[in-house]
């Protein structure tokens, strides 16, 4: 999509389906041209439980060829493989928040990257104690980064990470492709947690994280080309609730800390983006769920593909 048709036909709302769980958007071009900036949800499921029809809720932002990943639930290394981005293209991690489904592979992403071939320094972001989470998670596997490292002739790991924590919004790092910056979103008990807006030459993308509406997100996503925001269908939350058996205010949580769809739509508004996608859909994987139904719940025109 150039510049010049991209802006004809931005003005549109994109639901994501659950089906949508490793590309959700991408200009064309950009697979031709290696140049442009590309983003695939490599996961649109809300919540740390595996389940068949969606991977957890992450994001990767590919950048001339260098590759910015948002969030690692369960799975993402397998997800960027399956979306066919090399592992060893990742420069830099971004955590929005340490719940599981957002952080539970952030180690391991980092670990399976490096037997993959990753051979530079790795940048990760997010709220603390990512610094101590990253150290802790280093000498739990000491034992196979060591052997690896004598055995397969591998460069030291933990000498290519560095973990830096992230304790209020503004700007979070710039390099030449891209400039992020960061704001504080609500996602109560869970605090802080982070939603990041990235900008390049061609785009600019924002990555809500969890949170309920709130102003400093819609700050954060002025005039962005997407927003992805979480999204949740409440009509559908008791019937998920109901077979998770041991969490009682399983139900309270969830509406106490994201966003309906229905709000989802007013935040995009409100802000002035181009393009709306719906990921970590809540439920996940209601198979009475269709896309049709999330398209339906933002009040305002919505293109589903
Ligand atoms: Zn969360």
């Amino acid at each position: 999509m150039s510049r010049t048709t991209a802006k004809s036909s931005r003005r549109s709302f994109l639901a994501s389906s659950l089906a949508l769980t490793t590309t959700a958007w991408m200009p064309a071009g950009a697979r031709a041209s290696g140049s442009s900036t590309r983003l695939i949800l490599l996961g649109t499921g809300g919540g740390p439980r595996p389940r068949k029809a969606s991977s957890a809720a992450a994001q990767v932002i590919i950048v001339n060829d260098t590759a910015y990943v948002v969030d690692c639930g369960d799975g993402v290394a397998r997800q960027l493989v399956m979306a066919n981005v090399p592992l060893a293209n990742i420069k830099s991690i971004f955590i929005t928040h340490h719940h599981s489904d957002h952080n539970a592979d952030y180690g391991n992403l980092i670990l399976l990257a490096w037997t993959a071939g990753l051979n530079h320094r790795v940048d990760s972001w997010g709220p603390p104690p990512l610094q101590r989470m990253t150290r802790l998670f280093f000498e739990m596997n000491s034992y196979d980064i060591k052997v690896r490292m004598a055995d397969e002739g591998r460069p030291s790991l933990v000498r290519l990470v560095h973990a830096h924590e992230v304790r209020s919004g503004g700007l979070v790092m710039q390099d030449q492709n891209v400039r992020v910056t960061a704001a504080l979103v609500h996602h109560p008990p869970v605090s802080p947690a982070f939603g990041y807006r990235f900008d390049t030459a061609e785009r600019s993308i924002v990555i809500s994280g969890d949170t309920t509406p709130t102003k400093s997100l819609v700050d954060l996503a002025r005039g962005a080309d997407v927003l992805v925001h979480d999204a949740l269908l409440e009509p559908a939350i008791d019937r998920m609730v109901a077979r998770v058996p041991n969490a009682q205010s399983l139900k309270q949580s969830i509406l106490s800390h994201h966003t309906s769809a229905e709000d989802a739509g007013r935040v995009a508004r409100e802000a002035g983006v181009k393009m709306l996608v719906l990921s970590h859909l809540i439920p996940p994987d209601d198979p009475r769920v269709t896309a049709q139904m999330w398209a339906d719940a933002v009040p305002v025109r919505v293109r589903v593909r």
